[in-house]
């Protein structure tokens, strides 16, 4: 049986991933299993432990790295997030097609261990409109959004890395445009 694919989702911080894996996901065409990742970070009220995130201990996530779990893992504003191997492993051995989403730093590892995985980098329309998006959000908290702002420069400087990058003016063109691509490589194999 032929492997999964592999489909990794990043971009730049704040950039609205979220809305776009949705569509990803929800799509019966692509057929995505999506992994879930281990986090430190304590759950929001919609939220659901191992659907949304493993939420797990500074303790259990350390043990994890110890024994060499995670196919990646970072900490963003203060908290650490990783893609468990195993996870990612099993599905695409059964055939299934695995998407991923990480902030931009988690992209590397993903690649070096799976270099056929494909990836895409969301970028915003413009620095100046993400800049307004952040501080809509989280700006009631001046010192994190300015880190997010800070963030997203870090992470776009990494954008050229990448063979697909998306702009995110709306996120249901941006998902036809991966769509397209995930259709194409889907076909191919
Ligand atoms: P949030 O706390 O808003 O759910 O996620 C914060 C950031 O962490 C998002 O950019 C998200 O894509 C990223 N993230 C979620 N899981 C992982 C992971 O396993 N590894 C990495 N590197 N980033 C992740």
């Amino acid at each position: 049986m032929a492997k999964g694919l592999v489909v990794i989702l990043s971009g730049a911080s704040s950039v609205g991933k979220g809305a776009i894996r949705d569509l990803l996901l929800n799509d019966p065409d692509l057929k995505l299993f999506y992994s879930i990742s281990e986090t430190t970070r304590p759950q929001r009220a919609d939220e659901v432990d191992g659907k949304d995130y493993y939420f797990v201990t500074y303790k259990e996530f350390a043990d994890s790295v110890k024994k060499k779990e995670l196919l990646e893992y970072t900490e963003f504003n203060g908290y650490y997030y990783g893609t468990p191997k195993q996870q990612v492993e099993f599905l695409t051995q059964k055939g299934k097609n695995v998407l991923i989403e990480v902030e931009a730093q988690g992209v590397g590892p993903i690649k070096l261990n799976i270099p056929e995985s494909i990836a895409f980098f969301v970028m915003p329309e413009s620095i100046e409109q993400l800049e307004k998006q952040i501080f809509e959000l989280y700006g009631d908290d001046e010192a994190s959004a300015q880190r997010r702002i800070n963030k997203a420069k870090m992470d776009m400087e990494l954008a050229p890395l990448f063979n697909n990058i998306v702009y995110n003016s709306d996120p249901v063109k941006a998902y036809e445009q991966i769509k397209a691509v995930l259709l194409k490589e889907m076909g191919a194999k």
